[in-house]
């Protein structure tokens, strides 16, 4: 389970989150919704261990996460976390096929062990024969769809995507939700999701509203 607890962070004297508490169930898959500037991305980071917040507490599978040092929270992000950015944030010097592979080349898996396993997410999510291309020679909605392929790869205990289908037209982002929760059931992941769009977070089990840094309804959907 992820659990948030009146988590707080400005960022200078802005304030981002002023006392955000979340629970998230093992398997669940959650969606994230708001305003613009409500402090989704932010709420999304701290739970997922790339920002500390200034006060609060997040735990992680019954382990305190918040306090950790980077270095902790490196290695955590690498061996229990997927994350996949809002614009995909895909290595441009690696072909897309070793984009997918990174987080398994990042836990020790042999490069052609890696490779194999990353394979069979191309015709998953449409992209079959786009394996070699750099990945700045991709669109703006297919490095998105590897970027996602990259966050699932080592199946992860729980994968934090913003706006996981911002990029694609609506039958596209429909296609990819389906796999992304198919996926998720399959490998047991928890799925955290910032989405602008109803009919994604209709997807969830559960939909989440943040507005002006807080938590402040929940939705079954
Ligand atoms: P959007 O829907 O537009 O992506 P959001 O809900 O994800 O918005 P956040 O990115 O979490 O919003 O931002 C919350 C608040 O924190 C906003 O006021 C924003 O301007 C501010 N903020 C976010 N990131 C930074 C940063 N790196 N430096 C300074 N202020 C920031
Ligand atoms: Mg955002």
């Amino acid at each position: 389970p992820i659990e948030a607890r009146d988590v707080v962070l400005s960022f200078g004297e802005t304030p981002a989150l002023r006392g955000a508490s979340v629970s998230v169930a093992p398997g669940e898959i959650v969606a994230i919704m708001g305003p613009s500037g409500s402090g989704k991305s932010t709420l999304l980071h701290c739970l997922a261990g790339i920002l500390a917040p200034d006060a609060g507490e997040i735990h992680f599978d019954g382990r305190r996460i918040d306090n950790l040092t980077e270095n902790e929270r490196s290695v955590l992000r690498r061996q229990q976390f997927g994350f996949v950015f809002q614009f995909g944030q895909l290595v441009p010097e690696l072909t897309a096929e070793e984009n997918v592979a990174l987080p398994l080349l990042l836990n020790g898996v042999k490069r052609a062990a890696a490779l194999k396993q990353a394979r069979p997410w191309f015709a998953r999510l449409g992209l079959a024969g786009l394996e070699r291309r750099r990945s700045g020679e991709l669109s703006g909605g297919q490095a998105q769809r590897v970027a996602l392929a990259r966050g699932l790869v080592a199946r992860p205990g729980a994968l934090f995507a913003d706006e996981p289908t911002g990029a694609l037209d609506s039958l596209t982002g429909e296609q990819v939700m389906d796999l992304l929760v198919a996926s998720a059931r399959e490998q047991g992941t928890t799925v955290v999701l910032v989405t602008h769009d109803a009919r994604v977070a209709a997807y969830a089990d559960r939909q989440v509203i943040v507005r002006d840094g807080k938590v402040n309804a929940l939705v079954r959907s």
